[in-house]
């Protein structure tokens, strides 16, 4: 569902700028050695990706990873027999998207979410008509065309939004596309740039969404390869010919390092550098936002709401559990819901607990389904913000951004240490794709030094 916003602009304006690139044939290639060293501080999928690619071409790479399993926010839960995807769920745009090809290869099952496939309540459980929904969706989008021409550099999205726009501001409707069209693609809105907040490029076609769990791409990029699990990084040093990364207090040396620590680990600055990341990195880690969008999975013995793909509701609370993806629609014998909550209230939710949550997601529910509704019998929920792995969700274009940020994040340091990940990704930041991508092009750049 993410960056759903571009989707329809894009049939008519959106440059392909990828061939599908594949490190998968290149892993077929005979392996010819290389005698030389790479650590991969991260195997979330820009790491695995950066990974495979230098083995392939004959790197002796390890990857030192937090976690106890590789895949960072690729991450499923299938405790309750259906994979809850915590992170990443769909493939945004399939068409000539890298993520298509892998996920087939990889055997990760997707189904297409039909956008048009839903319904939208108001508070009291008013069924809201589709000519409404539909009509105010269309002056929402052609509301984030226009917008970024009343913006200025030092002023949020949600300044300018409320200026330009009382009426709608203070309108549940809008309210509602502003959270889940908006917040949801990329952050708090009194913190998102607006004069960049549509900035990113987008892939063609339809979105599906992962049911046997996104993780299978990245346990399907991490065969063969050498990662030590339950690692943390705490220190890179780049004065000497060789890289030292301090990790559970010891010490490995390589002749190259890629870091993929979320923005949001960078932020912390729990990893000291030495020397000193140059300030353009350090100015960089600060202006580009990192959003919070939590997760949560319901099921219940039966199903009570309607047979659509998409659920909404429309509170007068911001980012607050108003939007549902239908899980029986992939998952027949599952009756299961997944609602989110963002930005501040998604951080919020980190600090109730599961009854707390669970009763403020059954107040909306009962709302719109009235008040005989059956108890969900399980609760899931991520609490991406407190996660030491990420502090976040995923990087997004805040006040004081400028696109060239981007590209300071992805600047290698003395041709020995090298950044990847999804913040670093100038089009296609805060995506799996772009994530992947990233981890592509700093192999490739290492590549290319031999
Ligand atoms: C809730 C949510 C929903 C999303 N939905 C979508 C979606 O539907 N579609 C989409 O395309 N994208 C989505 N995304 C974004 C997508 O998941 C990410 O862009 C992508 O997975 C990031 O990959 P990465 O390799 O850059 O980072 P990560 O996957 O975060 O990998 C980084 C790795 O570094 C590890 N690490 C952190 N600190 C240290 C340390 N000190 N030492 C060693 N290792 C460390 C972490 O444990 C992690 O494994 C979503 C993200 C979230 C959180």
């Amino acid at each position: 569902m993410k960056r759903r916003k571009f989707l329809k602009k894009s049939l008519q304006t959106v440059p392909v700028l990828w061939t599908t690139p594949s490190i998968l044939s290149s892993c077929k290639k005979e392996e010819t050695s290389i005698n030389k060293t790479v650590i991969v501080v991260g195997a979330g999928i820009a790491g695995l990706a950066a990974a495979q690619q230098l083995k392939s071409k004959g790197f002796t790479v390890t990857l030192l990873e937090a976690q106890e399993k590789v895949g960072g926010r690729l991450r499923s839960n299938r405790s309750l027999g259906i994979a809850f995807d915590e992170g990443a769920s769909w493939i945004h745009g399939i068409t000539k998207n890298p993520i298509t090809d892998l996920a087939e290869k990889a055997g990760m099952q997707s189904f297409y979410t039909d956008d048009s496939s839903r319904k939208s309540y108001d508070v009291g459980g008013v069924l809201r008509k589709t000519t409404v929904y539909d009509q105010v969706e269309d002056e929402f989008y052609d509301m984030l065309d226009t917008l970024m021409k009343k913006g200025s550099a030092t002023q949020s999205f949600q300044t300018v939004f409320n200026a330009q726009y009382p009426t709608q501001a203070k309108d549940r409707l809008w309210r509602f596309f502003l959270s889940t069209y908006l917040t949801f693609d990329t952050g708090d809105l009194n913190q998102l740039s607006s004069l960049l907040y549509n900035e990113g490029e987008e892939f063609k076609g339809i979105e599906k969404i992962a049911t046997n769990g996104y993780d299978t791409i990245a346990n399907y990029l991490a065969r063969g390869l050498s990662v030590q699990l339950n690692q943390r990084v705490t220190k890179i040093d780049y004065t000497g010919t060789k890289v030292q990364v301090t990790h559970n207090g010891q010490t490995s040396t390589a002749d190259y390092v890629i870091l993929t620590v979320p923005l949001g680990v960078l932020k912390k600055g729990v990893i000291q550098f030495v020397p000193n990341l140059p300030s353009a990195k350090q100015n960089a880690i600060q202006k580009i936002g990192m959003s919070c969008v939590n997760k949560f999975l319901l099921t219940w013995q039966t199903a009570f709401w309607d047979d659509v793909q998409y659920l909404s509701y429309t509170p007068e609370a911001t980012d607050k559990f108003n939007y549902f993806v239908n899980v029986k629609k992939f998952h027949p014998a599952s009756n299961a819901l997944m609602t989110f909550a963002y930005a501040d209230y998604g951080r919020q939710t980190e600090t109730m607990t599961d009854a707390q949550v669970t009763e403020a997601i059954m107040a909306h529910l009962k709302d719109m389904y009235g008040s005989a509704i059956p108890n969900p019998t399980n609760l899931l929920r991520t609490k991406w913000n407190s996660n030491e792995n990420t502090y976040g969700a995923y990087s997004f274009t805040a006040v004081g951004t400028e696109m060239r940020h981007f590209e300071d994040l992805a600047a290698s340091l003395d041709d020995k240490l090298f950044f990847a990940g999804e913040h670093t990704e100038v089009d296609y930041f805060s995506t799996v794709h772009g994530a992947y991508l990233s981890g592509l092009r700093e192999a490739g750049n290492i590549i290319d030094l031999q």
